[in-house]
């Protein structure tokens, strides 16, 4: 039924870029082999997952909705992904997502778009899904996917299911192997599942969490059964509110949302106590060097030798063209505007001149944001604020202005910076009738705690 039912909405959502019914149907034959056999089924057994086209699948395209991968087939299995078919998960599809995650409403797409399945009241406009992750934020918000894989590097989980009234978790920095996910950012990169409930999320997640020696920053801990201790109740925990989140000029919508938001977690038992992040407004300008920095290293792989698109020089110059032409050619036809933009930020912040005032700099800025939160969270268990400061924009407003479109970003950059868990949770809709949602931001491997008032809001 979800197999016809994504082939029925791409015309509509554009949400995936390559469909493989045959792998769902397979996974749900094999739980029914297993179970008839009287084997234990897996947390995930027989549901069709959509996979976020980051994230290398054996044998089935893995494109990171760019040219340059555009037609790469990997011979090997992301560990996250390989932990979800180990759990009985099938696979509908590779899901659309902004080029190598760069982006923030899925415009930067090398296969076009991907449309919301939500409408401004009394308008056709077409509106983002959010990104990068839109392709599996508007597949689990249409309902053609019971949830669906995404990565965060600084939002791409959160702000896409903000955007869509669905629920998505970024978990603590090394929960979720990277290895086999198409790197953006090292530092940054955390897979994490988008979901229509934190029930559903806590199910995955528990699922792709684990130890894997594959990847140097995963982290050596067992995975928690956060589903198990699920609890809404929040007598004796403090939530609190940083300050500097509330700023000037913010969508009134925004602003009364999260009011309930802190409404609902006193109901729940919870005392609110006022913070101070004080360093959040460098968080963004430090984000968009660190993130660049690091992807303008990573994407120097992409050199038409090893992987993906090969490109010469058009044919009259071709003759005695050099390996720096083929170079030049194959990543000038291979990536997009917004891929090669963040490529000139990052080389400029890292060349010699420019290094101490701009890389060294911000990772300083990088290490007292994480200072604000290790000192809030002496007093507080878990912080509450927006996940982003506007509900969805509608496609083409944004795309010709990227500062704006950097800063939706604003709340999210934060914890990402101090790789912290943090989940987006629908809290509501605005007046135009477009769903809002709220940021919940706990205490280095405390996803319970995040998902706890997650649950308390939901
Ligand atoms: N919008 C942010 C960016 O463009 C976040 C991307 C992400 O988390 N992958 O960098």
């Amino acid at each position: 039924a979800f197999n016809a039912a994504v082939a029925e909405a791409q015309p509509a959502l554009n949400a995936f870029i390559t469909l493989t019914p045959e792998k769902a149907l397979e996974a749900a034959a094999a739980v029914d082999a297993d179970r008839a056999a009287g084997k234990a089924l897996g947390k995930m057994a027989g549901v069709p997952i959509g996979m976020k086209d980051l994230f290398a699948t054996t044998g089935t395209k893995t494109t990171a909705a760019s040219n340059i991968l555009g037609t790469f087939v990997p011979p090997y299995e992301s560990t996250v992904s390989q932990k979800l078919w180990d759990a009985g998960a099938g696979m509908l599809g590779k899901l659309n997502l902004d080029q190598f995650a760069m982006g923030s409403s899925n415009e930067t797409s090398a296969f076009g778009n991907v449309i919301s399945p939500w409408r401004r009241e009394g308008s056709d406009a077409q509106m983002a899904p959010g990104g990068s992750s839109g392709g599996s934020s508007a597949a689990v918000s249409a309902r053609i996917a019971p949830a669906a894989t995404g990565t965060d590097t600084g939002g791409s989980i959160r702000q896409p299911a903000a955007f869509t009234g669905i629920s998505g978790i970024k978990p603590t920095y090394g929960r979720c192997s990277r290895w086999g996910i198409v790197a953006f950012a090292s530092s940054l990169d955390q897979a994490g599942p988008m979901a229509r409930d934190v029930r559903d999320c806590a199910i995955m997640l528990e699922a792709m969490a684990g130890f894997d020696p594959k990847d140097s920053t995963s982290l050596d801990m067992p995975v928690p059964e956060w589903e198990a201790s699920l609890n809404a109740d929040l007598r004796g925990k403090k939530v609190g509110i940083p300050r500097e989140y509330r700023m000037d000029g913010m969508d009134a919508d925004v602003a009364r949302v999260w009011d309930e938001g802190i409404a609902w977690l006193k109901d729940a038992g919870a005392e609110i106590v006022d913070i101070n992040l004080a360093h959040t407004k460098y968080a963004l300008p430090a984000y968009y060097i660190i993130a660049p920095a690091e992807a303008s290293s990573n994407l120097a792989r992409y050199d038409g030798v090893r992987y993906g698109l090969r490109d010469l020089p058009p044919k009259e110059s071709a003759r005695g063209a050099g390996l720096q032409d083929m170079y030049a050619a194959t990543r000038a036809a291979g990536f997009g505007a917004e891929v090669r933009r963040r490529i000139l930020i990052g080389t400029y912040v890292l060349s010699a001149g420019f290094y101490d005032a701009y890389y060294t700099q911000a990772q300083k800025v990088r290490t007292l944001i994480s200072r604000d939160f290790m000192d809030a969270f002496q007093t507080v268990d878990v912080i509450l604020a927006p996940t982003a400061p506007t509900a969805a924009f509608g496609l083409g407003e944004m795309v010709s202005d990227p500062l704006a479109m950097y800063l939706n970003d604003v709340f999210a950059v934060p914890a990402s910076l101090a790789g912290l868990p943090a989940m987006s949770v629908p809290a509501g809709l605005d007046r135009q009738g477009l769903p809002l949602g709220l940021q919940l931001i706990g205490r280095p491997f405390d996803e319970q705690g995040v998902l706890d008032a997650g649950l308390a809001i939901e």
